[in-house]
């Protein structure tokens, strides 16, 4: 144990006094006793809260710790269990008996006790919740604490005090050595200022309350897998919010989620107004139902509400600003006191009113499940994924659905139907043949299915600052349909290639397909492997079969300095990725261009920059260092923004411009130095907003739509002015979203004979953030371009939509021997559109 002084001086005392055995229940040290400090005096960090969770589930019969994983970073992810000594004796019996309610493993459930899963510190400087954690797992098993045993008697309490470590501890760490011996409660204070990327999010700058249904983080898959395990009845998820604010609970607000029951409104009633009474009786403020809706379902609250559970956001004032203490606009000192207390409060009242409920909790959940097998919600009954599709899109989206446990498998028989089309976005006559795959609706899963596949998803009200859509066929790039009929799915495994790499003798050449990320993985590999390699430009045929722009072209010439080894070298790292490699005996192609012809371009390998740090966003950065970094492990340097000025760019080929706030880093004699350096051969990918910076700049193609100074990205006030209407204040959010798009999906056209475009067809969904519209390019090239009628899902405002339409997507300015890559989309955000991730590839790797 890792005590510290004070603690085990006072757990010695204790000791003298009780007389006890290895778990006596007398002998529990509450938090302070244990940790030597007041809880809000100062931080606990993860280890401490780690050493008290462990120590309780030691000192205490109530309580199981359970490691379920690491961080990034290695810090231990845990959960604790909390139970009666009877309900721990049979905990095992409770977790499986509510996996046969859910229909996820057979047999009847013969226990009744319903399970309530809090979880603490997904964002890292909201902090306030590890520190309630560590109060309310010692209230809920203090010996002598009636009430709470009372709960615990027909209640399970699953406890995870941090779910992001890595984030919370670099805010403690910071503030720690920040502040000096008593905080400083004015908000001048450099306390209340958080250094980039600030502890929100994990170690690649994710924020861990977006992913739960992506799993693009190594917290989320570890979590899920858990969380997967038990399915709770009630999940909470812990945060804060402005430091002015009052405390936030259930019931939640507009848009609701068409898949979410009455019942899961009607109980965050319940839950609501028995966490009313406690905050009134200690004249605490707080609201409900504004500003947080239930609609994206990758959140905390969302991704437990469509497995079935009452999901639930709380949210308590404070936050990476509030240090701890500071002074709010009433002239009161908010501390981190407070702040724990609330949390704490809200926790203690959820187990309790779900102890007050177990029974009902637990019926509606069943009931849940059996309507997802018997009588499923949504318009759409059969989700079908074509059989002829890229088989490595299809295993990573499949890979996805086992995480969460949604069934798929292949259609029972053929049929000709009508059929929602993913990719025409309309309803016509389709059909399905028996090696097509189908996610039934007709199953335990089917709620999250549902939000996973429909086409569009329906808001109750449009009013919501996330993303709107995240249909899977277009984030995978797969082609399907929705059906509204029943296709009943005999189980069937996830297709799987018949990969042969074990050509005999020393072929001239060996291709490689390019078509989505496990080829940009191997491509990585080879480059690092230092195997010398071309891809063709046009289509080419040899030995009876036709190979695709962008086809690997990996010849021995070039790589004889590696001997024998070459062969050998080259199909150990295609089978490390699963790809076939054809191998043939000569670079005299029947159609098309030889492999030494000029169309054939030699493939150096790239060093690649990134910007980062203050100015820049963390998130985009995040996105694509964890890109390199994690999805084709290809090397990156990440260099500081404030550091550039000193940066010889000769040493890189590419620089990639996250969205960021650029002032004199990329403007005057700095910009030209850029300028210059691309010129004379290098290449400057701008991503999303950092394209804004470029828009109308002198050298740069690129120009806003509709607007002749380059950098408005804002609503024209002349258009808005000549319209015949007078505002409603009411009204007034509402007229805001015409010209709005926070995420929705737009179909674009590809010219796939470019080399951004290779191993794409003629169409890419892409997810559309902003309505950030840019003409089409007059000097360069029209890659990817939204024309008329090209939103496919999700909400965009009608003038957003017009002004979207006829514009830039994706474009290449030769400059030069370089190039600027224009990527107004992000197609790298939050790691979930797996489509994009070989597009952002073409802009890294393809000149
Ligand atoms: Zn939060």
């Amino acid at each position: 144990m890792r005590n510290i002084k004070f603690g085990l001086s006072i757990s010695l005392i204790f000791l003298l006094f009780f007389s006890l055995d290895s778990k006596a229940q007398n002998s529990l040290q509450s938090p302070e006793e244990y940790l030597g400090y007041e809880l809000g005096s100062k931080w606990t960090p993860h280890y401490k809260v780690m050493d008290y969770f462990e120590y309780v589930s030691e000192a205490s019969p109530l309580v199981t710790f359970q490691q379920y994983g690491t961080s990034n970073e290695g810090r231990e992810l845990v959960i604790v269990k909390v139970a009666s000594e009877q309900n721990h004796a049979r905990l095992e019996q409770i977790r499986t008996d509510n996996l046969k309610r859910a229909g996820l493993m057979d047999g009847e459930p013969t226990s009744n006790i319903p399970i309530v899963w809090l979880s603490y510190n997904v964002h890292g400087n909201e902090t306030s919740s590890s520190e309630a954690a560590l109060k309310t797992l010692y209230e809920l098993v203090r010996p002598g604490n009636a009430e709470s045993k009372q709960w615990l008697a027909n209640t399970v309490v699953i406890m995870d005090p941090m779910i992001n470590p890595d984030g919370r501890d670099r805010y403690v760490h910071w503030y720690t050595e920040t502040a000096g011996d008593e905080f400083n409660a004015y908000g001048d204070a450099r306390e209340h200022h958080e250094p980039w990327p600030g502890g929100r999010t994990n170690h690649y700058y994710f924020d861990l309350n977006r992913d739960w249904a992506w799993l693009t983080q190594k917290e989320s898959r570890q979590r899920v897998e858990l969380y997967q395990q038990w399915m709770p009845q009630i999940h909470v998820d812990y945060h804060e919010q402005s430091y002015t604010s009052p405390y936030y609970f259930a019931p939640a607000a507009e848009p609701f989620h068409k898949a979410i029951t009455d019942w899961q409104r009607e109980f965050q009633y319940t839950i609501g107004r028995n966490h009313a009474r406690y905050f009134d009786s200690n004249s605490w403020l707080y609201f409900t139902r504004e500003v947080f809706d239930l609609f994206y379902p990758s959140y905390g609250d969302t991704y437990p509400i469509f497995n079935g559970s009452i999901g639930m956001t709380y949210e308590q004032a404070g936050g990476g600003y509030a240090g701890l203490g500071i002074i709010k606009p009433e002239g009161d000192t908010l501390t981190l006191n407070d702040r724990l207390m609330h949390h704490h409060t809200t926790g203690m009242s959820t187990v309790e009113i779900a102890s007050q409920n177990a029974d009902k909790l637990v019926s509606e959940f069943s009931q849940y499940y059996n309507d997802a097998l018997e009588n499923p919600s949504g318009e759409y009954k059969t989700f079908v994924i074509k059989a002829d599709n890229n088989p490595d899109k299809m295993k990573a989206l499949f890979d996805l659905l086992d995480k969460h446990n949604i069934e798929y498998g292949k259609a029972a028989r053929s049929r000709t139907l009508n059929g929602y089309n993913y990719e025409t976005g309309t309803t016509e006559r389709v059909s399905v043949s028996e090696n097509d795959y189908v996610v039934s609706a007709f199953q335990p899963k089917s709620v999250l299915a549902r939000v996973l596949f429909e086409p569009r998803p329906q808001l109750a009200d449009s009013l919501t600052y996330d993303i709107t859509a995240w249909e899977q066929h277009y984030a995978y790039g797969l082609h399907g349909y929705a059906l509204t009929d029943r296709i009943d799915a005999n189980e069937a495994a996830a297709p799987t290639k018949n990969v042969n790499n074990t050509a005999d003798g020393a072929p001239y050449a060996y291709l490689a397909e390019w078509k989505d990320l496990a080829d940009l993985q191997m491509l990585s590999d080879l480059l690092k492997n230092e195997i010398k390699l071309r891809y063709a430009e046009e289509t080419f045929t040899i030995d009876g079969i036709t190979y695709d722009p962008g086809t690997l072209i990996i010849t021995r010439n070039g790589n004889t300095q590696m001997g024998s080894a070459f062969d050998s070298k080259v199909q150990e790292i295609a089978i490390r990725h699963g790809q076939q490699l054809n191998p043939v005996p000569t670079g005299f192609v029947t159609s098309g261009s030889d492999f030494g012809a000029s169309s054939v371009e030699y493939l150096k390998a790239p060093r690649v920059a990134l910007l980062s740090g203050e100015g820049t966003s963390s998130y985009m950065v995040g996105e694509i260092w964890h890109y390199f970094d994690r999805q084709i492990d290809y090397p990156l340097t990440l260099i500081n923004v404030s550091d550039l000025g000193d940066v010889e760019l000769h040493k890189y080929d590419v620089l990639i411009l996250p969205d960021g706030y650029y002032r004199d880093e990329l403007n005057g004699p700095r910009m030209n130095e850029v300028q210059e350096w691309i010129t004379e051969g290098g290449r400057l990918i701008a991503v999303e907003g950092a394209n804004s910076m470029l828009a109308g700049k002198e050298g740069f193609a690129l120009k806003s739509k509709d607007n002749n100074n380059g950098d408005g990205n804002e609503e024209q006030a002349g258009e808005n002015g000549n319209e015949d209407n007078l505002e409603i204040y009411g009204e007034r959010e509402r007229e805001r979203i015409s010209s709005f798009n926070s995420g929705s999906i737009f179909k674009l056209a590809m010219d796939n004979s470019h080399p951004l475009a290779f191993g794409y067809d003629d169409t890419y969904f892409t997810l559309k953030r902003n309505s950030d519209a840019y003409a089409y390019l007059d000097d360069g090239w029209n890659v990817g371009v939204a024309k008329e009628d090209a939103h496919m899902s999700g909400f965009v405002g009608y003038k957003a939509k017009e002004k979207l339409e006829n514009t830039l997507t994706f474009g290449v300015q030769n400059m030069g021997s370089g190039s600027v890559v224009y990527m107004v989309d992000n197609p790298l955000f939050r790691a979930f559109w797996y489509n994009g991730k070989l597009l952002f590839g073409n802009a890294v790797f393809f000149n």
